[in-house]
């Protein structure tokens, strides 16, 4: 067991305090060094340059960027001096299986990120300190733009289980950071039974922003407006993470805490941004990769699948990376009305209406289900299938790495997400079919709630 997870299960909640802080003190010391002071200029002065300066500027970044992935990475060696219609498209599986060939680090020079990827399998990309330096740096300025920056009081949801059993007998379903003032919520038990003690630890906080999941703010921000309850704090925004927003969680938010709800898209395997300016529009980030919209053809489309080429990845580069998300851009002749020059996507289609139901009947979305695979080794992609509340059946593609060791794992994240009642039945396939739209789904839900 890693000390971490040691001081989670036995210390005291002062101490798990502290030991959060610093953890995270260092994260933050880590990602604010070397060239993320001068990356913060840079990225500061994009809103003021031209439309030819940033199509020039692009130009000059998806160069350097092409030239380093084929001079250090055995997987684009045979690309040297191509353009970037000629790379091959870059599959999840292909970062699966060759991580090392694509690489141009190892592992003991890089910051290592693994996620639950969104095909359901288990990812790990290879960052460079710069990468992440640059990465921040571009969160950081779109965050100061509404008025965020580190040490503002925030209560943040994220997808880590930082909770034990006993914190559900004790309400404390939360560990705070005393030194960067932000306060941790568990986003694994927002139910009815615990909700008391959800919006006691909230209000009682009064974050002035939040950062999280939206679906699992926008349930507990339902549960309070079915009580009559309301926030009487000022949240100044909230930066909405890891999945897309819908009309509808604006809407809760919007009279639950009367704050606006911020749109981003990223990918924790290092997908360029697109952000949402405060006039509403999603702007794409040309200084921070290239968006190709294809049809099911792969042909150039207004509307469809993206390929993406991030030019913060040049640890584990990704080129025409067919990430599984869509977007439609807005009309040409469109101009946002914040000024900016950068393109608009009118929309994103992310995986927001995916999610499981509990046998309680709370909903579990796919953000917390696909993290249900980190450190279990051997899952090439799953898809859980549900027709009632009591039953799911997890379809698996599996590699010979996934032994009886991992299966458990497996199935023990997913009863800890799920709750101790859920009929699990786990079930080995040689292929798991995408939809008529190419997308593939992890989560095929047939029960109404
Ligand atoms: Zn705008």
């Amino acid at each position: 067991m890693k000390a971490q997870d040691l001081i989670l299960k036995h210390a005291p909640m002062s101490i798990q305090n502290i030991a959060i802080s610093l953890y995270n003190n260092n994260l933050y010391r880590e990602r604010h060094a070397g060239v993320y002071k001068k990356m913060m200029e840079y990225y500061k002065r994009c809103p003021t340059i031209s439309p030819d300066e940033v199509r020039e500027e692009q130009q000059r970044k998806l160069a350097d960027f092409l030239h380093h992935a084929t001079e250090n990475s055995a997987w684009y060696a045979p690309y040297k001096g191509r353009r970037l219609e000629e790379f091959p498209i870059l599959e999840k599986s292909d970062i699966l299986q060759n991580l090392e060939k694509i690489a141009t680090i190892k592992e003991d020079q890089a910051i290592i990120f693994c996620t639950g990827g969104t095909t359901g399998s288990s990812m790990k990309v290879l960052y460079t300190p710069a990468d992440i330096q640059e990465r921040f740096a571009i969160i950081d300025t779109f965050r100061a733009t509404y008025g965020y920056t580190l040490g503002k009081k925030t209560a943040w949801f994220s997808g880590k289980n930082i909770t034990q059993e006993r914190d559900l007998a004790r309400g404390t379903l939360y560990r705070d950071d005393h030194i960067n003032k932000i306060r941790f919520f568990s986003t694994f038990h927002i139910a009815p039974r615990n909700f008391e003690a959800y919006w006691k630890a909230f209000t009682d906080y009064a974050p002035e922003y939040i950062i999280g999941i939206p679906s699992c703010i926008v349930d507990l921000c339902k549960m309070a407006l079915d009580r009559g309850l309301h926030f009487h704090g000022h949240v100044k925004a909230f930066f909405a993470t890891a999945e897309t927003i819908h009309a509808g969680h604006r809407e809760v938010i919007r009279k639950a805490l009367d704050c606006p709800l911020i749109d981003q898209y990223s990918s924790s395997e290092g997908a360029p941004y697109i952000l949402e300016c405060p006039h509403g529009s999603l702007h794409i980030h040309p200084l921070s990769g290239i968006f190709e919209v294809v049809d099911e053809n792969m042909q150039p489309a207004r509307e469809g699948e993206i390929l993406v080429t991030s030019f913060t990845t040049y640890g584990t580069p990704l080129i025409r990376y067919r990430i599984g998300d869509r977007i439609k851009l807005a009309a040409d002749d469109f101009r946002c009305s914040c000024g900016s020059c950068f393109p608009v996507a009118e929309y994103i289609d992310g995986r927001a209406t995916e999610f499981v139901v509990s046998v309680d009947g709370v909903r579990i979305f796919i953000g917390n289900i696909c993290n249900s695979t980190k450190g279990v080794q051997g899952i090439q992609c799953f898809q859980i299938s549900q027709h009632s509340r009591e039953e799911i059946l997890v379809k698996m593609v599996c590699s010979n790495k996934f032994d009886i060791f991992q299966e458990l794992k497996f199935k023990e994240a997913l009863r800890q997400r799920l709750g101790p009642d859920m009929i699990i039945n786990l079930s080995r396939v040689s292929e798991i079919p995408r939809e008529k739209s190419g997308k593939f789904r992890v989560i095929k839900n047939s029960i109404a709630i």
